[in-house]
């Protein structure tokens, strides 16, 4: 077996590792490191926790540890398709240099222009930035990127899914020709095969087996339950995830419960929230700050419980968690696989309760087909049993003083003026909103709710930066966008001259129809 000290790693890099507590390379480290130290390209294919982040971390630093930065001329260039996962490079980069000298800079949005413009005035070695504020701050003529020797792409699949592609081209092309490149991706969509092939130069190819296996610490349940009407199935399975959350008692530190839908995601953290529960949300309709806050929180143990919609919560690298719950099954199969191996990472051990109702026969089908094999199936929880009103019909309530009713019942319920009956207004509210949601759970209609939240997400980004863009050349930092604004898109900056092939495929890119970009990327 590959030790670390076989690597040719810098010693200061060993020691960082060793500090770490890492003790052999993962796969993605063995695989790709050498080649990445003899300076070639290289195309990881690899997700999220497989160690891929210090698969090029580490070669960088110990490439980079000779030379020195020049102002404005970073030296190497990581790419990163959100903020969070930015900031997780970031964080990953002090730990593996920090017996070095080297310096980085973060470049994201949310963040003042000026703080991180006085970084790269300093000059330095590795800039870690997702695709949109880089370009801005180029644009601003701050940065140059002729200096980059070597250009990481991590997550290009989700770059993909978020429309960032025309992005990387143009970044890609901003950077010398003898820049050497590590590309990372956790599927090889034919739009990312085409950008390997056109901007890598013979990659050495490294894939690690995809996780269409679970993990074996994971210990993993399935309890089904029958609501005993379908527009209360939601209150159902809140009963039960309350039920499952407290049958495993302290065993249950932190957990992060999945739902497939941001709406859920809400009502989910807040019935939670009413019922004692530590708990937060977070999917893209949040605000970055609250989505960090949040994070952080759950990251430093004060939040307990993180209620995520899946492109919320991929990617993101929480060593310990000791439970996931699938409140609603994954309509993807391979979603299955990503969430639960939130936990049990790193050799820990983990739980996963999923939790199924008969209507989720499909997904069932699917998930057990692809990790081949059947999910245990556990029982409820001793002493369970649905409570009174999730066997009755959803009724329309009155506020707490018994006034007129708040909201209406989407499906035209009772009449106003009628009187509550429990005593939580919260919860009753919740439900309401729960039946509304809870409607029609096609499989096309989840589809189109995943693509509207990664665009929404793309926007979100965009909007942000053009935000923060405002100042330049204008009235000084609102948060006005004329037209375009200042942002050129790619395809209108391209020569005339390109052949009409390429204009098609640029101007494709950056539409907004991503969709079947991202069902290829997820195929
Ligand atoms: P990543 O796939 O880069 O998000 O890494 C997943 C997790 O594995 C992170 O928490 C890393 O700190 C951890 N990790 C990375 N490499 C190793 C290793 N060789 N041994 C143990 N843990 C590691």
């Amino acid at each position: 077996m590959t030790k670390f000290s076989d690597l040719k790693l810098d010693p200061k890099v060993l020691s960082a590792i060793a500090d770490a507590g890492y003790e052999t390379p993962t796969p993605i480290q063995a695989g790709a490191i050498p080649h990445a130290l003899d300076g070639k390209d290289v195309l990881g294919i690899a997700q999220t926790g497989t160690g891929k982040t210090a698969s090029f971390t580490l070669p960088m630093i110990t490439l980079l540890s000779k030379g020195r930065a020049r102002a404005r001329m970073p030296r190497s260039l990581v790419l990163c398709p959100t903020r969070e996962l930015a900031a997780q490079v970031a964080e990953n980069f002090d730990t593996y240099a920090k017996n070095t000298k080297l310096t980085k800079a973060l470049l994201i949005g949310g963040v003042s222009f000026s703080e991180q413009d006085k970084l790269i005035d300093r000059g330095v070695d590795v800039l870690i930035a997702t695709p949109g504020r880089l370009l801005d701050h180029f644009e601003r003529g701050k940065l140059l990127l002729t200096g980059v020797q070597i250009m990481v792409v991590d997550e290009a699949d989700r770059m993909l899914d978020m429309g960032f592609i025309p992005d990387i081209e143009r970044i890609f092309q901003l950077t010398p020709f003898t820049r050497q490149t590590l590309f990372f991706s956790a599927t090889m969509a034919p739009e990312i095969e085409r950008i390997t092939n056109t901007f890598l130069h013979a990659p050495a190819r490294i894939e690690v087996a995809r996780q269409a296996t679970t993990s074996e610490t994971i210990t993993q349940k399935l309890v089904q339950i029958t609501p005993p009407r379908r527009d209360q199935a939601a209150k159902a399975k809140r009963e039960l995830l309350r039920a499952l959350i407290q049958a495993e008692g302290e065993s249950c530190t932190n957990a992060i419960i999945f739902c497939n839908r941001k709406s859920d995601v809400d009502i989910v953290a807040k019935s939670l929230k009413t019922h004692g529960f530590n708990a937060a949300p977070i999917h893209g309709d949040l605000e970055q700050s609250q989505r960090m806050k949040t994070l952080d929180a759950f990251r430093e143990g004060g939040l307990q419980l993180l209620v995520a919609s899946d492109v919320a919560a991929r990617g993101l690298d929480i060593p310990a968690v000791s439970h996931v719950f699938n409140y609603d099954l994954p309509s993807h199969a391979e979603d299955y696989v990503h969430r639960i191996g939130r936990t049990g990472r790193a050799g820990r051990k983990g739980a996963a309760f999923s939790i199924a109702t008969p209507s989720d026969d499909k997904y069932l089908n699917a998930i057990e087909a692809l990790v081949k094999m059947e999910i245990p199936r556990a029982e409820t929880p001793e002493g369970f049993s649905l409570s009174e009103a999730a066997h009755r019909e959803p009724r329309q309530y009155d506020d707490a003083k018994g006034g007129r009713a708040k909201s209406r019942s989407p499906r035209g319920g009772r009449g106003r003026g009628e009187r509550r009956e429990a005593p939580v207004v919260e919860e009753k509210a919740l439900e309401v909103v729960a039946e509304a949601v809870a409607e029609a759970p096609k499989r096309e209609e989840r589809r189109e709710e995943r693509r509207d939240e990664r665009r929404e997400e793309r926007r979100e980004e965009r909007r942000d930066d053009r935000r923060e863009r405002g100042g330049r050349g204008r009235d000084g930092g609102g948060p006005t966008v004329v037209g375009m604004g200042d942002h050129v898109p790619d395809f209108l900056l391209r020569s005339f001259r390109t052949t009409r092939p390429s204009i098609a495929t640029a101007t494709d890119n950056d539409s907004e129809s991503d969709a079947p970009a991202e069902d290829s990327s997820e195929s």
